[in-house]
């Protein structure tokens, strides 16, 4: 899956939303969030996120692979 990490934090810009043909894309409180279970792992969303938030989950930088799991449990607090 992709996951995004800190830098979407009160950007939500939505680029990436418009370019996810599986619409796995959710909006939460202050970011966006990928659906890892419905995430087809396109990578159709990583190269327009304007703050490169987006990244494949074994490409997440240390500082952010917390965002791995936030993505995730996004979903299961639902
Ligand atoms: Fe959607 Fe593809 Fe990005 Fe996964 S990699 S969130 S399927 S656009």
């Amino acid at each position: 899956t992709y996951i995004i990490a800190e830098p979407c934090v009160d950007v939500l810009d939505k680029a990436c939303v418009e370019e996810c043909p599986v619409d796995c894309i959710y909006e939460g409180g202050r970011m966006l969030y990928i659906q890892p279970d419905e995430c087809v792992d396109c990578g159709a969303c990583e190269p327009v996120c304007p703050v490169e938030a987006i990244f494949y989950e074994d490409d997440v930088p240390d500082e952010w692979e917390p965002y791995v799991n936030a993505n995730a449990d996004f979903f299961d607090d639902l």
